[in-house]
């Protein structure tokens, strides 16, 4: 049986396919994903790029992450959502972010992530591995 997700942006000008299992799903606190969520951090998963369809126009801005990485952060330009991100240098990711899909609740993240920079008021008693870098993948 093949898994696949939809999603896409509050306006709808995005939707986005993607006819695969997750290679895995994260929390992440990195202080670029509290920027680019609005929050104190980032739900995304991880898929191969090679399953991701997407139609309608994606805006990014490029950041350096914090391992250095270049990570380009895609959104819609008429709604702002945030969609996905990618790195420049791990061109066959697609880092989609769990809230643009249609169905988040089926994604459910497997750590945390980047955990240094956690808000310190944010309590999550959900027993998932907190790692100070990115996961393994
Ligand atoms: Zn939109
Ligand atoms: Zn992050």
């Amino acid at each position: 049986m093949s898994e696949s997700h939809t999603g896409g942006c509050r306006c709808g000008q995005i939707r986005y396919r993607c006819e695969a299992a997750p290679l895995g799903a994260s929390l992440c606190h990195c202080r670029d994903c509290q920027y680019a969520s609005g929050g104190p951090f980032s739900a995304v998963a991880f898929f191969p790029g090679a399953a991701l369809s997407l139609t309608g126009e994606l805006r990014h801005y490029a950041v350096k992450g914090t391992a250095g990485l270049t990570v380009q952060r895609h959104f819609c330009p008429n709604c702002g959502t945030p969609i996905m991100s990618t790195l420049v240098e791990m061109p066959d990711l697609a880092i989609m972010k769990i809230g643009s899909l249609d169905q988040p609740s089926a994604v459910p993240p497997g750590n945390h992530v980047w955990c240094d920079s956690m808000v310190s008021w944010l309590k999550m008693d959900d027993g998932l591995p907190r790692l100070p870098g990115n996961p393994p993948l």
